[in-house]
C-alpha cells in the first residue's frame, strides 16, 4: 500500500534525510587508508544520536550495526569489521535515521586514497543514472521511466544493473511500497502522485549483475568480484515536481568539490 505524504510530513522527512546526510558528511573527512568500517560505524551511531535521532537500521530486521559498510565488490549491506582500509578501496555507506516517527535512507559511495580510473568512472556513472532517475520521477510518470532511466544510462555503458535489489517507498516504515527497481520498461508500473516519497538508489556492477551473498545471511557482492558501486537519494513529489530531501553537499564541503547537480531538484534552497 503506498501512503502518500502531507507537506507536513514530507518536511519532518526531509529532517530525518538530512541527519542521514550530515552524518556522511561527518565520515567523509574520516575516511582514509587504515580506517576500519567499525570505528566509523561508532562515529555515525554517536553523530546521530547526539543530533536526537535513533540509528535507522540498527536493528531493523536484526541487522547489527548502524551503517551498511560495502567495500570494492560488496554491492550492499555490508557489515562494519574491524578491518582497515586500504589505498585504492572504494567503500559504499549506506545509513539510515530515525526521528519524529519517519525515516531517512541514503547513500554514497567514497572512495579511499588513489582509486583507478575504471573504477572512478563507475561512480561518476552511477551518481549520474541516480540523478536521471530522479528527473524521471514526477507525478504523472511511472516506477518504469525511473528505472528506464538508470538502466539505460549505465547499461550503455557495459555496466551490470543489480535486479534482486530495489529503491522504495520511504516514510514511517523503511521500505514501503512502491518497489523501485533500477531497470524497467517507460510508462509501465504504477503512477506517481503527489506526495510520494521514495528512495532511488542505483546499484551498479563494473560486470555482469549477478550477485551472490556472505555466509553472514547480509552481504550481498558481485558474482564476478570487480567492484560494485551504490548512490541513494530521498525524494518527494512536490508540486509535481522531484524534491530532493537528502543531500551530497555535506560530502562535498568535507571533500572540496563543487557540485551544482541537486540544483534542478530542490525547490527550497538549502544551506550547508
Ligand atoms: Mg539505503
Ligand atoms: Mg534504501
Amino acid at each position: 500500500m503506498i501512503h502518500l505524504k502531507t507537506r507536513e510530513e514530507i518536511e519532518l522527512m526531509r529532517e530525518s534525510a538530512l541527519i542521514v546526510s550530515k552524518t556522511l558528511g561527518m565520515l567523509a573527512s574520516e575516511i582514509k587508508p587504515g580506517v576500519t568500517t567499525l570505528y566509523l560505524d561508532k562515529l555515525a551511531e554517536t553523530f546521530i544520536r547526539d543530533h536526537g535521532a535513533i540509528p535507522g537500521f540498527l536493528g531493523l530486521y536484526d541487522f547489527p550495526n548502524t551503517l551498511c559498510m560495502s567495500p570494492n565488490a560488496q554491492i550492499v549491506h555490508g557489515i562494519p569489521n574491524d578491518t582497515p582500509l586500504e589505498d585504492g578501496d572504494i567503500i559504499s555507506i549506506d545509513c539510515g535515521s530515525l526521528k519524529n516517527g519517519f525515516y531517512g535512507d541514503h547513500a554514497y559511495t567514497f572512495e579511499v586514497g588513489d582509486v583507478d580510473e575504471t573504477t572512478k568512472k563507475l561512480l561518476r556513472i552511477t551518481k549520474e543514472s541516480l540523478y536521471k532517475g530522479i528527473a524521471a520521477f514526477k507525478a504523472g510518470n511511472r516506477v518504469g521511466d525511473v528505472g528506464y532511466a538508470i538502466q539505460n544510462h549505465t547499461e550503455k555503458e557495459g555496466y551490470g544493473v543489480v535486479r534482486e535489489l530495489v529503491g522504495h517507498g520511504l516514510g514511517s516504515v523503511m521500505h514501503e511500497d512502491p518497489e523501485m527497481p533500477n531497470y524497467g520498461n517507460r510508462g509501465r508500473g504504477k503512477q506517481f502522485k503527489e506526495g510520494l516519497v521514495v528512495a532511488i538508489e542505483p546499484m551498479i556492477n563494473l560486470g555482469t549483475h549477478r550477485i551472490k551473498q556472505l555466509k553472514d545471511g547480509w552481504t550481498i557482492l558481485t558474482a564476478d568480484g570487480k567492484p560494485s558501486a551504490h548512490f541513494e537519494h530521498d525524494v518527494a513529489i512536490v508540486d509535481g515536481k522531484p524534491e530532493l530531501l537528502s543531500t551530497f553537499q555535506y560530502i562535498y564541503k568535507a571533500l572540496g568539490i563543487t557540485s551544482d547537480e541537486e540544483l534542478p531538484f530542490r525547490q527550497i534552497p538549502l544551506v550547508v
